[in-house]
């Protein structure tokens, strides 16, 4: 191990002067960091934010921006959507599942309108315009969209559907380049600063600095090749992200998504929860992903997706990144989307955020049977689901797998094939387990003393399956109250 793998906790008293000294250190200036930042200001914190990189914004400040936000918000109101705590619950319960924690899915729900309210009382701007097509994100400022399958089958039978992806409005908005993250992220900032709270850039937090009776009082990092030492009298809020581009923890808890973090930033190399595991800290749903399918979901609704054994998985008009997480994990990362030249030059002239992800056919043969043996796939698979797929949707039906009747058309000829092999890529979701409070728990089941931690280097909602939306709304919800424990302890 090198000097710069070490996260060994450093004792307090072997260090003689300190650098920098703030009630609350927060490690990160990314969504959860952020809002641990204004929250912890307001509860009369001297706050300290330190930052890797040259400047604010992390992974949020890329992202598309949405928030997953529900029972009831004045956006899903104004776009003429009803919904209420305990629906929203009853989603999240089982699409954030297996092992969905329900104590904490009815917190957040419970808190999400007041939530709502407090980032728009931040300056956050959320347009009230609904966008209903299927897609990654909307093409315009539109301000709500489906983001987790709710509307599809086997959600739109468990709760009422509500869209619940929040996002901020933005002009000029590239999707990927130049989204509705940044302006989540600029007015926490401007919010943040304007509270008095200070940041150091460029510098890297490597370990945790702790007293003699186990309490958590410093972060020491590099600056510049110097060891900086930093003293925080209250607390220190880890919010440095995930673990999606550390190669080794990877390998260790989430081998599926390996060589291809998806949409993650390098620094979330998962040093915070390394050095929280450092001081005892526990566990949790480290193998869980986000895991996107990168094809414009224009396509995929349009078409019929088998696997490798030529048969149907999942509803075509699922959420794209539930269709990913079911094609990686059960189908061995294997799905080809059968679709006629009708519905591909439909979807090709469809208005979508992300016209880069449409893909051409690879395949185009005159009969089922041709396209079977050119794919490869066993003989009479392919043919069997597609007889039943078009006779079935001749009568406007999806028997199998309830795909939304204005999706369902039969397939003609010729007939084409997307090869979707490899298509998945994705970020890790699972990390440090935490209290309600923000407290980072140790493996004995108490709270590590002066430890807090939000944001994708902790477990938030997702324990397997995800929404568009969970990230940034788990690490801000949490990141203010993680920022609100740390002032008060
Ligand atoms: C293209 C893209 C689109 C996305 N779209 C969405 C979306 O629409 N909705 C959603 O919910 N999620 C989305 N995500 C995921 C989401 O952005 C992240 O999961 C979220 O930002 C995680 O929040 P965080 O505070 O944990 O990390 P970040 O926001 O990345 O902040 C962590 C900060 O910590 C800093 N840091 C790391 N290590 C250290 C260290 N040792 N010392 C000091 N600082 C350190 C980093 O430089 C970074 O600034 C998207 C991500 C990308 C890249």
């Amino acid at each position: 191990m090198t000097a710069e793998d070490d996260v060994a906790p450093v004792a307090a008293s072997s260090i003689t002067s300190w650098d920098h000294e703030a009630d609350v250190v927060i490690v990160g200036y990314g969504i959860a960091g952020a809002a641990a930042a204004v929250e912890s200001a307001r509860a009369g914190a001297d706050v300290l934010v330190l930052e890797r990189t040259g400047s604010w914004g992390g992974a949020a400040s890329m992202a598309g921006g949405f928030v997953y936000l529900g029972g009831g918000t004045p956006i899903q109101k104004a776009c003429g959507f009803h919904d209420s705590v305990d629906n929203m619950a009853a989603f999240l319960n089982v699409a954030m599942g297996p092992g969905a924690d329900a104590d904490r899915i009815a917190d957040y729900c419970h808190g999400s309108l007041a939530h709502f309210d407090w980032l728009t009382d931040c300056g956050v701007p959320f347009k009230p315009e609904f966008w209903g097509e299927p897609g990654w994100e909307p093409p315009g400022d539109q301000g709500l969209m489906f983001t987790g399958g709710e509307n599809a089958y086997p959600f739109n039978t468990i709760a009422e559907p509500a869209p619940r992806g929040h996002i901020p409005q933005m002009t000029g908005k590239v999707a990927g380049e130049k989204s509705g993250g940044f302006m989540l992220m600029k007015p926490l900032i401007e919010t943040a600063t304007s509270l008095g709270v200070r940041a150091v850039y460029d510098v890297r937090a490597q370990a945790l600095i702790v007293e003699s009776d186990g309490r958590v009082a410093g972060v020491l990092a590099r600056q510049y090749g110097e060891t900086v030492r930093v003293r925080a009298r209250r607390g220190v809020m880890l919010a440095a992200g995930s673990f999606a581009y550390s190669e080794s923890m990877i390998k260790q808890f989430a081998p599926g998504i390996a060589g291809r973090p998806a949409a993650s930033i390098e620094q979330h190399d998962g040093r915070a929860i390394r050095m929280a595991q450092a001081l005892g800290a526990d566990l949790a749903h480290m193998d869980a992903t986000e895991v996107a399918f990168l094809i414009d979901p224009q396509q995929t609704a349009r078409g019929v997706l088998v696997n490798g054994l030529g048969q149907r998985y999942v509803p075509e008009d699922m959420y794209s990144g539930r269709i990913g997480q079911l094609t990686l994990y059960r189908q061995e990362d294997t799905a080809y989307l059968i679709i006629d030249g009708d519905a591909q030059d439909d979807a090709m002239a469809a208005t979508s955020a992300t016209p880069f992800l449409k893909r051409p056919a690879t395949w185009v043969c005159d009969t089922v049977a041709e396209l079977e043996a050119e794919i490869g796939l066993p003989a009479g698979s392919l043919q069997a689901t597609m007889g039943a797929y078009n006779e079935a949707a001749a009568r406007g039906e999806d028997p199998l797998l309830h795909k939304k009747p204005e999706w369902i058309k039969p397939v003609g000829t010729p007939v084409g094939a997307i090869d979707l092999r490899a298509s998945c890529g994705g970020f890790t979701l699972g990390g440090l387990l935490t209290s309600l409070d923000g407290e980072v728990m140790h493996v004995s089941g108490e709270p590590i003393p002066g430890l807090f931690a939000a944001g994708r280097c902790t477990a938030g909602l997702s324990a397997w399956g995800y929404a568009s939306g969970v990230s940034l709304g788990d690490g801000s919800f949490y990141g203010r109250r993680a920022g609100r424990t740390a002032a008060n302890s």
